[in-house]
């Protein structure tokens, strides 16, 4: 959920290198807490995909809900948001859109956009794809990951249906959080800077057991979307009507206690901040007072994973098993050390048998003193 921010820069010239290096360095050191913080936003994922999986009929859940399967597959759910960032191996510079879709940035029509074109090649043919990469590709980027599922579980490739669900897991919670489905997606154009992580981390680390309540609550039976993409989108749009109450609530809390979120990301974490607590609490006072539209997003994921799952399974014919042989067949790549082995072997027998001979004629000759 953590990865929604602004276009990148223009790449500097030669004579600004070194400053740029030192800012970048100390924008490295600044990420530090902003780091430390995403794994509370992993935990609104683990809640979502765990709750999703419980909705799930049977046999489908069976491959999904064991504890070994769950954690992977809740691993998997957090995966892509490790692929934004450019620390790690696994960093991928395509990745970043995948996880917002801000409508009001791209669509001329005000809310419900009921005009907007949900097939990507029209979306694109009307905007430009360069728009996309700025303004976000969540739905569609659901949408692969769906496809990707259909034909892992129709092949028994159990490595990929576990990192095609984390993914379709991970995008289509993403466009359920409100605040990325905006160009406010912090807030910064309303004087609510700070928001976005306020939401999605401190907010949901100081109301865990509230928000496992309202995400376990309301279980309904798992709907097929024939049409997953317009689905994607209809719950997209539905997020995007929730920014303006959020904000509001925001500044409402913000106005009674005179704290402002952006100022203390070290609170985030810190669930026992005395300086936060009234913020926190009168947030969550004048979200309840709005229907409380954090939990709703939060609920209604969870439903809408269920029945993307469902839908991935229908549609690859209902696979009852996940086939233990092509799971070590794709299972995760490992050094070929059978292949370093044979290799050393070989070069032992190339320079074994001179060295041999030439320390037998040295014996045989006696030492020489
Ligand atoms: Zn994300």
């Amino acid at each position: 959920m953590s990865t929604h921010g602004p276009a990148p820069h223009p790449p500097p010239n030669g004579s600004r290198r070194r400053a740029v290096c030192f800012a970048a360095l100390l924008a490295v050191l600044a990420a530090w807490p902003a780091r430390t913080a995403r794994a509370w936003s992993d935990t609104g994922h683990d809640l979502i995909t765990e709750e999703a999986v419980q909705r799930l009929p049977q046999p489908l859940r069976s491959l999904f809900a064991d504890p070994p399967s769950l954690n992977r597959l809740k691993a998997a759910s957090i995966a892509a948001d490790g692929r934004t960032d450019a620390q790690s191996p696994h960093y991928s510079p395509a990745e970043k859109p995948r996880h917002f879709f801000d409508i009001d940035a791209v669509a001329d029509e005000p809310p419900p956009f009921a005009t907007f074109p949900r097939d990507r090649a029209e979306a694109e043919r009307q905007f430009g794809a360069e728009t996309f990469e700025k303004t976000g590709t969540a739905p569609w980027a659901a949408g692969e990951a769906l496809d990707r599922l259909v034909d892992a579980l129709r092949d028994g490739r159990t490595g990929e249906v576990f990192a095609a669900a984390g993914d379709l897991a991970h995008y289509a919670t993403d466009l359920h959080m409100p605040l990325h489905t905006t160009k406010n997606w912090d807030g910064q154009l309303t004087g609510n800077h700070g928001i976005h992580k306020a939401l999605e981390v401190g907010l949901v680390n100081r109301r865990l057991d509230a928000c496992r309540a309202e995400v376990q609550s309301d279980r309904r039976v798992v709907h097929y979307l024939a049409d997953p993409t317009d689905h994607l989108f209809d719950w997209l749009i539905a997020a995007h009507a929730r920014v303006e109450p959020i904000l509001e609530a925001d500044t409402a809390a913000r106005q009674a206690t005179r704290y402002n979120p952006a100022q203390h990301p070290e609170d985030l974490d810190q669930v026992d901040s005395a300086q936060a607590r009234p913020y926190y609490k009168a947030l969550a006072e004048e979200l309840a007072k709005r229907g409380s539209p954090e939990a709703a997003a939060l609920r209604e994921a969870s439903a809408h994973l269920a029945d993307l799952l469902y839908t991935a399974w229908v549609r690859a014919g209902k696979p009852v098993t996940l086939q233990a042989a092509a799971q070590a067949a794709d299972a995760e790549p490992t050094p070929p050390y059978w292949l370093i082995a044979l290799a050393v072997g070989l070069l032992l027998l190339l320079v074994w048998p001179r060295r041999r001979p030439a320390r037998r004629g040295g014996d045989a000759s006696g030492p020489t003193e």
